[in-house]
This record gives C-alpha cells, structure tokens and sequence, in this order.
C-alpha cells in the first residue's frame, strides 16, 4: 500500500476539516504504525508541491493547501488511478517550431 493510500483511508473521516500538517501524519501514524513518519509528506498530496505523489495538483489530491502548514481535506478525492495527468508546458517540437522566411530584396 502506497503513503498515498494511507494517507487517504487515515484521513477519511475527516473530509472537510482543516488540519495541520503535524495533525494529519499523527492521523496516519495512529492509523498505520508501520508507516515511516518522516516519509509521510503531506504536501506532496495537495497543491503545494508539484514534484510529490502523481495525485499532486490533480483531482486525486488528498489535501488543498490553504496557509502555513495548514491543509483541508478534500471529500472524495478522484482514485489516484483515473487522475488526469499534470498539466505540463508542452516544448514545441523543432519541426512545429515557426520559422519566420525573411524575404530577400531583390534589386
Ligand atoms: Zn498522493
């Protein structure tokens, strides 16, 4: 089972609720003993932190961040699984790139 999973079943119950990130690795811990506190990131499942869990800045995100290491709980988040991919800045390939053709003045 992923921190993710975890994560999500520990903080069930509290949908909707705003908890300190201190508060939601307690909930975590209480729930999973085994669990690695110090592995348990919970930015990396909101909105605040872009290179954590695939669920970060999707439907599937645990948590919005909404101050200092303050966190709400989002009801129902989307199963990690069916989470849209991060939008990313697309590079334009070099054969879409545009060329601009400057015209030659012909005497
Ligand atoms: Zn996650």
């Amino acid at each position: 089972m992923s921190n993710h999973e975890k994560i999500a079943i520990a903080i069930a119950s509290h949908a909707g609720k705003t908890l300190s990130a201190k508060e939601i690795v307690a909930l975590a811990v209480a729930r999973y003993p085994d669990a690695n506190k110090s592995s348990i990131l919970v930015a990396d499942h909101s909105t605040s932190n872009v290179t954590g869990c695939k669920c970060a800045h999707t439907d599937a995100r645990l948590f919005d961040r909404i101050g200092q290491s303050q966190y709400v709980i989002r009801p129902n988040p989307a199963p990690i699984g069916n989470a849209p991919k991060r939008t990313k800045v697309a590079a334009v390939p070099a054969d879409e790139a545009v060329t601009v053709e400057q015209e030659t003045a012909t005497a």
